[in-house]
């Protein structure tokens, strides 16, 4: 049986891939990020983005991928598909990845945030080239074409470097075509403090945004933090598994 190009460029990916985040001890409740203490539900930054927000996040955030430090395959395409000239291997195998994602789970998604469908997407900007169209967006838009797509401006009075939740960094005066349940896709490429994906939810639920859920391709692990030993031997140890993912439901899938 002939293989779709799709399923072959993730099959190959699968090969360098870590395991996928899981709930579990020590893994943060929202972003399965690495918990300082195995008793703690929330990560460092997740509890103080919590503490700052006033209860305005992201409703649920589902990473499709780990990325361990700056090393390997993976690591290499999120930062190559944006440099000028991209690498063009590295953005076919976002896209691929993402496109895979979808198909197989996000109806997985949708049932653990309590959302019928999606109305709108947004992507999160570049604070630090807040002029341009993000790479991701430029990539990812004709895989979510269906959704009226929400732009958010950056508030360049912030520090574009900054690591730290701020209710004001994006800018939007109104939802475009709010619906009676405005349900909106935020995606964003990697996430490592949250900080900016937090602010850009946020600045989404001030607008009207009934829920928000925010998928990003990889959720950044630093193979150096003594915390994250345990989660990074986890998922050094076995292979990626496209057949599931974070929020997975058996019924769900297909
Ligand atoms: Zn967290
Ligand atoms: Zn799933």
């Amino acid at each position: 049986m002939r293989r779709h190009p799709i399923d072959s460029r993730v099959d190959v990916q699968v090969n360098y891939l870590h395991a996928g985040p899981r709930h579990g001890e020590g893994v943060c409740r929202t972003c399965f990020g690495a918990t300082t203490s195995p008793r703690y539900q929330l990560c460092y930054q997740c509890q103080k983005t919590r503490d700052r927000a006033g209860g305005l996040l992201a409703d649920l955030v589902v990473p499709i991928t780990y990325r361990n430090g700056s090393e390997g395959q993976h690591s290499r395409d999120l930062r190559m598909y944006k440099k000028t000239p991209a690498s063009e291997a590295a953005r076919k195998n976002l896209t691929v990845l993402f496109r895979d994602f979808c198909m197989r789970h996000i109806r997985c998604v949708k049932n653990a945030a309590g959302v019928a469908s999606f109305t709108h997407v947004a992507f999160v900007p570049s604070t630090k080239k807040p002029d341009q169209i993000h790479p991701l967006q430029a990539l990812l838009t004709p895989t979510v074409q269906s959704l009226r797509r929400i732009d958010l401006g950056v508030n360049t009075d912030i520090s574009a470097e900054s690591r730290e939740f701020n209710q004001d960094w994006f800018l939007l005066d109104r939802i475009p075509d709010p619906k009676p349940q405005t349900d909106v896709l935020l995606i964003d490429d990697t996430w490592v403090s949250g900080a900016r994906a937090q602010s850009a939810a946020h600045r989404l639920k001030r607008a009207g945004a009934r829920k928000v859920v925010t998928v990003v391709l990889a959720r950044q692990l630093e193979p150096g933090f003594a915390p994250a030993q345990p989660l990074v031997k986890r998922i050094t140890s076995s292979p990626f598994d496209r057949a599931t993912c974070a929020v997975h439901e058996e019924d769900a899938a297909g």
